[in-house]
């Protein structure tokens, strides 16, 4: 579903060149949940922002769907982005003016899904993720861990093939995050997603099918 064949990331820094990322080679299937930890600095976001068509990668090929998206013009690439990825962030990025079911109708709006199917949608995503009888609450009002499983769900909303989450649990307690994982372990099986998960958080590794560590810009599967 996703596939990152030796694929590189080089930053001018001053005058040196570093390789944030260096030839990491990475697939991951449908249903399949992969964990990247590694420390701060060694390359998380960067092969994320490459996986996820936010960034071209110096060399290598990043395929999605099979298809080769490294020679693809600058331009497509959101259309590219929209069709395919779901981004989870740490710190969820909720539009703090609309209801939970808002937020997730909102991610629609872009596909032009008819109105009642956009609700109809959110509602049943929202109900997925435990959130049932709290659609109608606005961001504020409700706890760090509902707010990340509404971000989860809006980024389900669009049907994306691939789901990319960066430090999802990294501002919840221990109960929220390991809720948030279970969340994102059964979405990616009953639904058939494609996930990436960079995280520092050790719960996660009971949550992921393949586990990789990043160290300098250099991966290594660990599991
Ligand atoms: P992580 O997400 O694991 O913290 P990053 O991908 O943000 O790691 O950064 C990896 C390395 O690349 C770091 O040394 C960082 O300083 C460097 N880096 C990241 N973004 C840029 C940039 N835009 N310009 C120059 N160097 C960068």
């Amino acid at each position: 579903m996703l596939e990152a064949r030796w694929v590189t990331k080089h930053y001018r820094q001053g005058t040196n060149i570093v390789a944030a990322v260096d030839r990491v080679s990475i697939a991951v299937r449908e249903g399949e949940i992969a964990l990247i930890i590694g420390p701060s600095g060694s390359g998380k976001s960067t092969l994320l922002s490459m996986l996820g068509c936010i960034l071209q990668p110096t060399s290598g090929a990043v395929l999605v769907a099979g298809y080769d998206v490294s020679g693809v013009p600058e331009r497509v690439l959101p259309r590219i982005r929209q069709r395919c990825f779901g981004f989870v962030f740490q710190s969820f990025h909720l539009f703090p003016f609309l209801t939970a079911r808002e937020n997730v109708e909102t991610a629609m709006r872009l596909q032009k899904v008819p109105r009642e199917a956009r609700r109809k949608t959110a509602i049943d995503l929202l109900s997925d993720c435990g959130l049932g009888q709290r659609m109608d609450f606005y961001p504020a009002s409700l706890s760090g861990g509902e707010k990340q499983r509404v971000a989860i769900a809006r980024a389900l909303a669009a049907d994306p093939f691939i789901l990319l989450a960066d430090e999802p649990t990294a501002s919840l307690d221990s109960a929220n995050g390991e809720a948030v994982l279970e969340m994102l372990r059964h979405l990616a099986l009953a639904r058939g997603k494609a996930v990436v998960l960079a995280s520092h958080d050790p719960r996660a590794r009971h949550f992921a099918d393949s586990v990789y560590n990043l160290a300098d810009g250099r991966l290594n599967r660990l599991r």
